[in-house]
């Protein structure tokens, strides 16, 4: 199993809508790693279409955090903090704006 490059967590390219990043493969397509894969301590992004492979730089601590799509463990966060998780949309609108922030450098 080898590396084609190590990347740098800062030049993947992110999409908020499938928390996927992403990188361009010399292949054409695009190596992937989700962001879920990344908080697991995943840190080798695949190409679809290919057998290359990369090796992502980066810390903890510059994820965005992690949105739970399926089940609503949030309600266990959230519990007894005053909010209802009646606004989830609205809260998770905001948090999808402010990944963007943070990961536009
Ligand atoms: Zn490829």
């Amino acid at each position: 199993m080898s590396i084609y490059e190590e990347i740098e967590f800062e030049d993947l390219n992110y999409d908020p809508k499938t928390q996927m990043y992403t990188y361009p493969c010399p292949c054409g397509d695009m190596f992937s790693i989700s962001l879920e894969a990344l908080w697991d301590g995943e840190d080798i992004a695949t190409c679809p279409s290919c057998t290359l492979r990369i090796e992502i730089i980066y810390d903890e601590e510059d994820l965005p955090e992690l949105r739970e799509e399926s089940e609503s463990e949030d309600e266990d966060e959230k519990g007894g903090q005053g909010e209802e998780g009646e606004d989830d949309k609205e809260v998770n609108g905001l948090a999808e704006k402010s990944k963007k922030v943070l990961t536009i450098k």
